[in-house]
């Protein structure tokens, strides 16, 4: 490894490349980092570089929390150590790389709190059954002129919903997304104007589930640097306005056995395929807590906006949390896959996928039987004809969410004890802070978090 990141290093010196980015997520979705100059990085890769083991315990608005006795004191240090065989240089900031970063402790010995080996453990005991997983985001996200207060305020592209005109003033923007997004090694399905005005979305290509997380970070910084030079400011809050259309994050997965799709399905998913839509959605409630964990996340899950506000499943529903796409003639068999809406930027992207592959690796163990999926949005029904057809909310308060992880070893399980404990504080310490702020407050302090 040293030599591979000796060799990278001295390539992008060449190239013009200072210094690289080591990033991860936080227990908010919000990405951080340390630069290392160039010259760092080979030593970087072997010994890590040193930081605060609190980032674990800060809140979405960098306060820190002591509530979890685990990271009870300002005392403690850990090493990131970044992940050489993903570093990339920045297209849109010609002088920096990246690479994602695997948190060990000082010592070098895992770290109970590290994200991405969370995920990196889950890949690999479902691999022990055989299992393996093809998974991508789509992003959504508003943009508006740089230095507005807000989004809705000055809204960077006025609609109408899904038109190319929406995108004419946006012409050089879409262009350097387009670029960089290539140049960077992200490879984009599709892009397009989305529903709410200054709303754009992006679809990445699915790839291995550690992969797609690692993206999913490179992808904000492409997009957030592609703002920049155009003038513009990119907010990939769940809510940026209380009327207007979410940002989610859409999380499409698939799960594959010997090279072949079980999801595949002459209708719906059958056998193992249906043990994993059955498994997602038994876990649901316990899921987004951790695939929409924030203050707004909650207050995007609304009927009416396809953001996945009660728990069942559907056949390309988008009002469905979980929507199945079916394979076809014209796409092939193996484009099946599952698609949780009730997903957005405020998670983080390696928990979301952990938890996800377990709820379904889960389902798949224990045959799992999912009930019919339904067509109509359960919203549009009476509380009565909900109850009756057994259609819950999912969790629309922080407090829900953590009674629903609690209630829920399985799910709570993945993250392990001491995770488990900071990310609940975390959520707690958000809570509290919401507590005492009005809905637009609360909208306003996320915009530019993430
Ligand atoms: N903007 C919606 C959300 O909050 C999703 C719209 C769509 O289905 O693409 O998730
Ligand atoms: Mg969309």
């Amino acid at each position: 490894m040293t030599k591979a990141a000796s060799a990278a290093a001295k390539d992008l010196a060449a190239a013009g490349v200072s210094g690289v980015h080591l990033s991860w997520a936080d227990n908010n979705g919000i990405p951080r980092s340390r630069i290392v100059p160039i010259g760092g990085l080979a030593d970087a890769a072997v010994r890590g570089v040193g930081a605060t083991s609190l980032f674990a315990v800060f809140d979405s608005h960098d306060a820190i929390t002591y509530a979890h006795s685990g990271l009870g004191t300002p005392s403690g240090d850990i090493r990131l150590v970044p992940v050489v065989e993903r570093l990339r240089r920045l297209a849109g900031q010609p002088a920096l790389a990246w690479a994602p970063v695997r948190q060990v402790a000082a010592d070098g010995s895992p770290w109970p709190y590290c994200q991405r080996s969370v995920l990196e453990r889950q890949v690999a005991e479902a691999a022990a059954q055989g299992l393996e997983f093809r998974a991508g985001y789509e992003l959504e996200f508003m943009v508006t002129p740089a230095g507005s207060a807000d989004v809705m305020s000055a809204p960077g592209h006025p609609g109408p919903a899904y038109s190319p005109h929406a995108l004419v003033g946006l012409d050089e923007f879409v262009a350097t997304l387009l670029h960089d997004f290539a140049a960077n090694g992200l490879r984009i399905g599709q892009l397009h104007a989305e529903y709410g005005v200054a709303q754009l979305e992006l679809s990445l290509a699915a790839t291995d589930p550690v992969a797609a997380a690692d993206d999913q970070l490179l992808a904000r910084q492409t997009i957030h640097a592609a703002a920049r030079a155009h003038g513009l400011a990119a907010s990939f809050a769940p809510l940026v306005g209380l009327a207007t259309a979410g940002n989610g994050w859409h999380l499409h997965t698939s799960v594959w056995r010997k090279d072949r799709n079980l999801l595949t399905g002459p209708g719906v998913p059958e056998g193992e395929g249906a043990g994993y839509v059955g498994g997602l959605l038994r876990d649901l409630p316990a899921l987004t807590a951790i695939t929409a964990p924030s203050v707004p996340s909650t207050m995007r899950l609304r009927p009416g906006f396809f953001a996945g506000a009660y728990a069942f499943w559907g056949v390309e529903n988008r009002e469905a949390p979980l929507r199945y796409v079916p394979g076809s003639a014209l796409l092939g068999v193996d484009h099946a896959n599952i698609e949780l809406k009730t997903s957005d930027a405020s998670a983080n992207p390696y928990l979301a996928l952990a938890v996800v592959l377990a709820a379904g690796t889960a389902g798949i163990a224990e045959s799992v039987v999912p009930p019919e999926p339904i067509a109509e949005d359960p919203g549009s029904w009476s509380e009565g004809e909900r109850d009756t057809r057994g259609v819950l909310p999912l969790p629309a308060h922080t407090s829900e969410q953590d009674s629903a992880l609690l209630a829920n070893p399985r799910i709570a399980g993945v993250l392990g004890n001491e995770l488990l404990g900071a990310f609940r504080a975390v959520r707690a310490s958000d809570a509290a802070w919401a507590a005492q702020r009005a809905p637009e407050e609360i909208v306003a302090a996320h915009l530019w978090r993430y």
